[in-house]
């Protein structure tokens, strides 16, 4: 089999975890796969590099950022690389990396502008960092590895913070580069989060984007499974520090952990299942503080519950922008106007409402766009503000969207009402709903100091603490 495996940043965050990311990549290596290996960066390193780049933008640039990103990895390498020509090379990669970083944030620190091309260039850097680290400790095991850049590899769109891959030319990229390695059964190393374009500027594909990496690349070299190493067992009933008695689903498809991702569940990014599910490529979520757990695979089928819901999730960080006006009614075209606003700063919708009575219409969007989107707005629908037909245009940013998921709530009658009821006896005010003519997801809007409490409830409500029936 070939297998791409991801791990996170958690599971490379320090000497040890690295080391058991070796184990693990060599031990499917000698049960005879070809292994394509993609990293994130050590946990809270793109974080540090984000918070540097913001105050190099301040014009601060602290060189002391550089040595302590060093030491940090350096520290590990020594644990970690037991051949010392093998420790060298890593930290000689290292060092240069960090060496153009240290170029950025000083540009940055004299020019004073954060565009998102060169945030991009300087938040990409960690899996550059974590790569060699990776790739030095399974090398020292005796197993032929090299660390890759995926700005060799993935070719995307311009949309830097949120880039699109490529496929044609990806594919031929990834193939030419990784086909050859893994013939010599060597397990390359490849930086997950960063691509570039087409003539070579480095991109991201958004945060938490390694999942990604790995499903564009499972999809790029037609591998036969992907899996992605992270900490905990697997795609749970919840998000398990919101509800604790959240369970691990066992099987799940492909609608189902895109809808739970799209919807808040961190595990897995949210556009990771698309290139995955276009190849009928299974994906497995594993937990590498507990290899021996089972954790959970995403199919085609997903092993259908007898309760219909399998899920429940809550997204925060959105805004609720309400469009109004009682001569709205009857008036065509004007929910065109508002989606083509929209579309046009390239956000993408959430969850949209618009009551019977047709006074109001309202959707989700994320809190970092609202505000663009509102002017949006305002400028496309101005003649419809002036002739008074819309009234208002509000965002509201004290909200959440709980999302209540599983294939076989589709024809299953009853499961609105028990949402609900659930609700209601929690106290939790429901402000808009939404069911997706696809009807394997009920979302909600609610307020976001309720949300918790929301996700509970339903938890609760299902039962989905206890194992399903088939
Ligand atoms: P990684 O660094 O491995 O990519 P992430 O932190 O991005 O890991 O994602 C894993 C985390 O996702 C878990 O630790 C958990 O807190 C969170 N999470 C949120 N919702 C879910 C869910 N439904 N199932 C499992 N984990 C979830
Ligand atoms: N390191 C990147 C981030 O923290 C990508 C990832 O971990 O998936 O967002
Ligand atoms: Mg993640």
């Amino acid at each position: 089999m070939l297998i791409v495996m991801k791990f996170g940043g958690t599971s490379v965050g320090g000497a040890e975890r690295m080391a058991e990311a070796a184990r693990l990549a060599i031990k499917s290596a000698q049960a005879g796969h070809q292994v394509v290996v993609v990293t994130s960066a050590m946990s809270g390193i793109t974080n540090r590099l984000v918070a540097a780049a913001e105050k190099a933008a301040e014009g601060v640039w602290d060189p002391a950022v550089r040595e302590l990103l060093y030491q940090k990895h350096a520290e590990v390498a020594d644990l970690l690389i037991s051949d010392p020509r093998l420790r060298e090379e890593a930290l000689a990669r290292i060092a240069r990396r960090l060496d153009q970083l240290e170029k950025l944030c000083f540009g940055l620190s004299m020019v004073h502008e954060l565009t998102p091309r060169l945030l991009d260039a300087i938040s990409g850097v960690g899996e550059c960092l974590a790569a060699p680290l990776l790739a030095g400790a399974i090398a020292s095991h005796g197993y032929a590895s090299e660390s890759i850049e995926a700005t060799e590899l993935i070719v995307t769109n311009n949309q830097f913070g949120a880039a699109e891959p490529l496929m044609e030319m990806t594919r031929e990229r990834t193939s030419g580069r990784l086909r050859p390695l893994l013939n010599r059964q060597a397990i390359p190393v490849v930086t997950g989060f960063i691509a570039s374009t087409e003539d070579g500027v480095i991109t991201t594909l958004g945060r938490g984007g390694s999942d990604y990496s790995a499903s564009i690349l499972g999809a790029a070299l037609d591998a036969d499974e992907i899996w992605i190493w992270t900490d905990v067992n697997g795609v749970m009933s919840a998000n398990p520090t919101e509800v604790p008695e959240a369970r691990t689903l066992r099987e799940i498809s492909y609608s189902e952990a895109a809808e739970l991702a799209y919807y808040g569940a961190k595990v897995l990014h949210y556009k990771t299942i698309l290139p995955a599910f276009q190849k009928s490529i299974p994906v497995l979520i594993l937990n590498s503080f507990n290899p021996d757990d089972p954790g959970t695979r995403v199919t085609v089928s997903g092993r259908p519950s007898s309760r219909g819901v399998k899920a429940v999730t809550s997204f925060r960080n959105v805004s609720m922008i309400t469009i109004s006006g009682r001569g709205m009614q009857g008036i065509p075209g004007i929910a065109a106007k508002a989606f083509g606003a929209v579309a046009s700063e390239r956000a993408s919708i959430m969850m949209i409402s618009q009551a019977s009575s047709e006074n109001n219409l309202c959707f989700v969007v994320g809190s970092v766009e609202a505000p663009r989107i509102v002017r949006g707005l305002r400028n496309i629908l101005e003649l419809d503000l002036h002739q008074g037909l819309i009234e208002t245009i509000e965002q509201d940013d004290n909200v959440a969207v709980v999302a209540v998921v599983g294939d076989r709530m589709r024809g299953t009658p009853g499961i609105a009402g028990r949402v609900f009821a659930a609700l209601g006896e929690s106290g939790v005010n429901v402000i808009a709903i939404s069911q997706g003519s696809s009807e394997l997801n009920i979302s909600l809007i609610c307020l976001e100091n309720e949300a918790a409490t929301a996700v509970r409830a339903i938890h609760r409500a299902f039962q989905l603490d206890q194992p399903s029936q088939p």
